[in-house]
């Protein structure tokens, strides 16, 4: 009874399923794969040992609640490319406990009669021992483990959701057991003359919508970068396009050069920003805001972080004054007359947002309560989001305040110390779907069929006095919203001194990028990636409705 309870939950996805399907010959095999893994469900279920039935009850509990969260949060089927980039952002499973505390608990509420109906000692005949209660359960998930293999990671939609977390977890152990190792490499281009005289930084931030920044529209907040600054150039290159919509694949790519041809490799065998560097004779640093006590992130290792002379870290500030802390330490480093590449980590506006500013600085309002909200990144709250249009527009509006601070506040803190003569290039890892125009689904970011917002982002270049390097003003304004994250490695190489090599065009050359961002980053199981255009003009605006202006 329990175990129907637990199917008749997901009946909603059952009957989807066979919607799409239709009369089809697709339909009888869909119908024989559910049966069998809902045989595997009762046969476990009637497993004779307790000790072996509750362990199994847990581990299928824990996979259907993962999959049943994430696809109330996100509004989409859970596939494997989710699943992948789910274990990539792990580290922000804080955030995502207080930002979805509420979608997790009903989730783990619809998977309770799961664990229940497996775990509780079965009362009537028949009951198995290992051949029939694990074994045979074992060989169907292996058979559909191999189904999805062969059908490149689709296929688990409509089936009871405790298996396809299972399924996916065997799916990524067989591909890396299996993976050929890459021979890393070193560099081989041989540097001249820096075109840049002073330093060089990589300014990455976290989740910023371009079109929220006052900059790139009448309506956005204040960006501290609208505003003529004495000691450094701004240049707008407008709203560009992201490598993909997830923090990860963006940030890995941006230090590796990965190309749109090419990622994969040069990801994975480099060589990386800070061999480069290091090979021109710069200091190498990393400022972290994200993450504390040395803990890597976004695809970085101890092989790649040997290359890193100073690693910063900044866990004894609180997350609300992390960003300016960068700033300072920033700024700092700009004038102490070592020729450093800097790559940063901004705090920027990862959710959940409604803490991530002073109460005092709050400009855009209504906002949601601050709850337990405060020093989020990695601490839990239980309070949930409501995803009704009233809670969204209370969202934009707390995304708004914690945009004017932690980069309005950024950039005037920054300017305040001075930049010497360094030439910053200003990016966020990826956009945000604000849900300006609604859609189910609770996800701002790297979901499984992102909207075009989730990977447009803005590109600004700061020059300060001195910094020498190419005629920024003039490639602004030819290339302005026709850039996108794959020059950045090629333009960091040539202001380093580095002649062309096969990285593609740089910032200030005559661009006509593809404006388009990866949906399948991941592209795992011989699967190609996926590229959705940005139309920068077509891109949600902040609505004026949202918000009394304090
Ligand atoms: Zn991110």
């Amino acid at each position: 009874m329990l175990l129907l309870v637990y199917l008749a939950l997901g009946g909603d996805a059952i009957v989807e399923r066979v919607q799409s399907l239709g009369v089809s010959a697709a339909l009888p095999a869909y119908v024989a794969l559910f049966g069998a893994l809902v045989l595997a469900l009762w046969l476990v279920s009637r497993i004779h040992s307790d000790r072996i039935r509750w362990p199994i009850a847990l581990l299928l509990f824990v996979s259907a609640g993962f999959m049943a969260a994430n696809e109330r949060i996100t509004g989409q089927h859970f596939t494997y490319e989710s699943f992948l980039n789910m274990l990539d952002a792990a580290g922000f499973f804080g955030d995502a406990l207080a930002q979805h505390g509420g979608q997790i608990g009903l989730a783990a509420l619809s998977a309770l009669p799961l664990w229940l109906g497996v775990g509780l000692r079965p009362r009537t005949r028949p009951q198995f021992g290992w051949k029939a209660g694990i074994a045979i359960p074992l060989a169907i998930l292996i058979g559909f483990t191999a189904m999805l293999f062969m059908r490149g990671g689709d296929g688990a939609r409509g089936v009871p959701g405790a298996w396809p977390p299972i399924a996916y977890a065997l799916l990524l152990g067989s591909e890396r057991a299996t993976r050929p190792s890459v021979e890393p490499r070193g560099v081989e281009l041989t540097p001249g003359r820096p075109s840049a005289s002073g330093d060089i930084v990589l300014l990455i931030d976290e989740s910023i919508a371009p079109t929220y920044l006052d900059v790139n529209d009448p309506a956005g907040v204040r960006s501290g970068l609208a505003q003529p600054r004495s000691g450094v150039a701004i240049h707008n290159f407008g709203i560009g396009a992201a490598v993909t919509h997830c923090s990860l694949g963006s940030n890995l790519t941006l230090r590796h050069g990965g190309t749109r041809e090419d990622y994969h490799l040069r990801n994975t065998a480099g060589p990386t920003i800070w061999q480069y560097a290091k090979a021109a004779g710069y200091r190498t640093v990393y400022l972290d805001a994200q993450r504390t006590g040395g803990a890597f992130q976004n695809g970085m290792d101890a092989s790649e972080a040997k290359d890193i002379d100073r690693f910063v870290q900044f866990g004894d500030v609180d997350v609300i004054d992390r960003d300016h802390a960068v700033a300072a330490r920033l700024s700092e480093l700009l004038r102490d007359n070592v020729r450093d590449v800097i790559v940063v980590n901004k705090i920027g506006a990862h959710f959940p947002v409604q803490a991530k500013y002073p109460e005092s600085a709050t400009r855009y309002a209504p906002v949601p309560s601050r709850g337990g909200f405060a020093g989020i990144v990695d601490t839990a709250s239980r309070e949930g989001f409501d995803d009704s249009g009233k809670g969204w527009r209370r969202y934009r509006n707390a995304y708004r305040n914690t945009v004017e601070w932690n980069v309005g506040g950024f950039f005037d803190r920054l300017f305040a110390g001075g930049v010497g003569n360094a030439t910053i290039l200003y990016t966020a890892d990826h956009g945000q779907d604000l849900n300006e125009v609604g859609r189910p689904g609770a996800s701002t970011h790297c979901s499984g069929s992102p909207t075009p917002a989730e990977g447009a982002v803005p590109i600004v270049v700061l020059a300060g006095e001195g910094a020498g390097g190419p005629d920024w003003g003039g490639a602004a304004s030819a290339n302005a919203n026709r850039a996108s994250h794959y020059q950045f490695f090629p333009t960091l190489l040539g202001l380093m001194g580095y002649p062309a090599g096969d990285y593609g065009a740089t910032l200030t050359m005559p661009l006509d990028d593809e404006m388009r961002f990866n949906t399948r980053f991941n592209a795992r199981l011989g699967r190609l990636p996926q590229w959705l255009a940005i139309y920068p003009d077509e891109l949600p605006r902040p609505p004026a409705t949202d918000s009394e202006t304090r």
